[in-house]
């Protein structure tokens, strides 16, 4: 029996993407073993949002080389697809392509050995038309839904639009129907994911609104989460159906990038501080306890220290609870190239602390505003020293004793007390 080991980089649309392809492999006979393994094929999922994410590209195809020299070594992805030559000309690898579509997997499966010479197959952005539908089923009890991709904002610091191709959907209708298919394999969570998902129904004449309508009448799935939505994408009109729907989460995510004008409007971004504060005050005034990320880049060019202060005093203000920092890294082909001034890496490395440290405040103030309340939990599967986890409705992360009969079981438990800057010790209150 072949085997085959999956590794994954980026966001939870890679990840998606990769439980799919490995679905096909599997329909094909091969047995899935970890990448740390040797493996008849190695399949990297990559990403390229910096040059972090190539390097650790290029490192996850040395190891699966030296692990079997003799291995079949498949690459897609944002980095194949921005950088298709220098990816093929990895040692090991045999294919690199961009949308990976089921029959192009189905065929580098059936030819794969009769192959001579590395295949590089891409899809120029413009072209990238065709919706590849996936989902995963991580640990049995939540699923990751990819109900859009692509993205036409073309902010100046991303490559996404240019490894995604143009903003795409499928209809609510197969929404739903795949929504009923997870609910039947037991699944109890769905996270709504995409890459601008906001932008949902730009193909088919729909609205992400009605698409959270539409989904949340499927039976057996008792939670929906929605993924990063674009300030400007998401409307009032979401945020108060999120308020008012039980199986909707009270959580948001909702870049905001800078606290600055000024830079907002530089880098491409469609919204001011104003609209993102009106956002954030709308989600805490009906959801007051919800839980809000935000996404920061840190030390983009033309980012000088007054627009970094900015930022600082915007964020302090929101009310907010986690901020998924990413610090700027220069991509080929972006306008943000030319921007002025360029930010050293040690005032990137020292503002990236400032936003470590505001994060850390907002996090722990936010869960502690939560101790002693009553939540709902979906507790997962693993198993680590005893205890086992789960995530509240409003994304605090929780620990009991191990009780294998509570897995994939929703419970209402009591927030304790923090363990640390992660994990909250929970009771029980009815089982
Ligand atoms: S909205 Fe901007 S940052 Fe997000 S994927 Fe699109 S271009 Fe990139």
């Amino acid at each position: 029996m072949k085997t085959v080991a999956f590794c994954t980089l980026g966001c939870r649309l890679n990840f998606a993407e990769t439980s799919t392809i490995s679905r096909y492999f599997i329909e094909r006979g091969f047995t899935v073993v970890p990448f740390s393994q040797k493996a008849d094929f190695y399949v990297l999922n990559s990403c390229s949002v910096t040059s972090n994410a190539n390097r650790k590209g290029r490192n996850a195809v040395a190891r699966a080389h030296s692990l079997n020299p003799d291995a079949i070594i498949i690459v897609t992805g944002c980095y194949a697809q921005l950088k298709p030559d220098e990816v093929a000309a990895l040692p090991g690898v045999k294919y690199v392509f961009g949308v990976n579509n089921k029959s192009e997997i189905e065929n580098i499966i059936d030819n794969a050995e009769k192959l001579q010479e590395v295949s590089v197959s891409t899809t120029p952005h413009n072209d990238m038309k065709t919706f590849v539908p996936a989902f995963s089923k991580g640990d049995r009890t939540r699923a990751f839904l990819k109900i859009q991709d692509g993205c036409d904002y073309f902010c100046a610091y991303c490559t996404i639009p240019y490894a995604r191709g143009r903003s795409r959907n499928q209809s609510i209708a197969t929404c739903v129907e795949q929504v009923k298919s997870l609910a039947q394999d037991g699944m109890k969570e769905v996270i709504i994911s995409g890459v601008n998902i906001g932008d949902f129904g730009k193909t088919t004449g729909e609205t992400f609104c009605d698409l959270l309508k539409a989904l949340v009448k499927v039976d057996g799935i008792d939670r929906f989460r929605i993924g990063s939505v674009e300030p400007d994408l998401l409307t009032d009109e979401i945020i108060e159906f999120v308020a008012s729907e039980p199986k909707m989460m009270p959580h948001f995510h909702i870049p905001l990038q800078s606290g600055c004008d000024e830079l907002l409007k530089l880098i491409g971004r469609r919204y001011d501080t104003a609209l993102y504060r009106h956002k954030i005050e709308l989600v805490k005034k009906l959801i007051p306890d919800a839980f809000i990320g935000i996404d920061l880049i840190v030390g983009v060019n033309g980012e000088t220290p007054e627009i970094f202060d900015k930022t600082v005093d915007f964020v302090n203000s929101l009310d907010i609870s986690f901020i998924h920092q990413f610090q700027y890294s220069e991509r080929e082909g972006t306008r943000a190239l030319k921007f002025t001034p360029r930010v050293t890496a040690k005032q990137k490395q020292e503002r990236a602390d400032v936003i470590k440290s505001i994060c850390e405040r907002k996090h722990r103030e936010f869960v502690e505003k939560n101790l002693g309340s009553e939540r709902s939990v979906l507790f997962e599967s693993a198993k680590k020293g005893g205890m086992m986890f789960g995530y509240t409705d409003n994304y605090i992360r929780v620990t009991v004793p191990y009780d294998r009969s509570l897995v994939n079981r929703i419970c209402r438990v009591h927030l304790s007390e923090m363990i640390d800057e992660e994990v909250v010790k929970a009771k029980f209150c009815e089982i």
